[in-house]
């Protein structure tokens, strides 16, 4: 759900926030977990709705934002950034 420009969504154990007004729109985080992040009409990222990819591709996207970005929570704890 995006609220105050950050999308948050939560899928188990695993929470992914977009800082989406960071976003520049890099397009890494597609890269590494295509079935996770897309990028809206206005090339921002999002995150996807469906099934996510595997845990490591996330925080490998996540690693991979060029202005951090992306958080990544696993059972509430911060994983990314460290
Ligand atoms: S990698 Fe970061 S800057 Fe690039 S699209 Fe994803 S969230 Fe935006």
């Amino acid at each position: 759900m995006i609220k105050d420009n950050i999308d948050v969504v939560k899928k188990d154990d695993i929470e992914i926030k977009i800082i989406r007004k960071l976003c520049i729109s890099a397009a890494t985080c597609v890269v590494y977990a295509p079935n996770t992040f897309d990028l809206d009409e206005e090339n921002i990222a999002i995150i996807k709705n469906e099934e996510w990819d595997k845990l490591e591709k996330i925080i490998a996207a996540a690693q991979s934002c060029p202005v951090a970005a992306i958080e990544i929570f696993v059972k509430g704890k911060k994983v990314w950034p460290k």
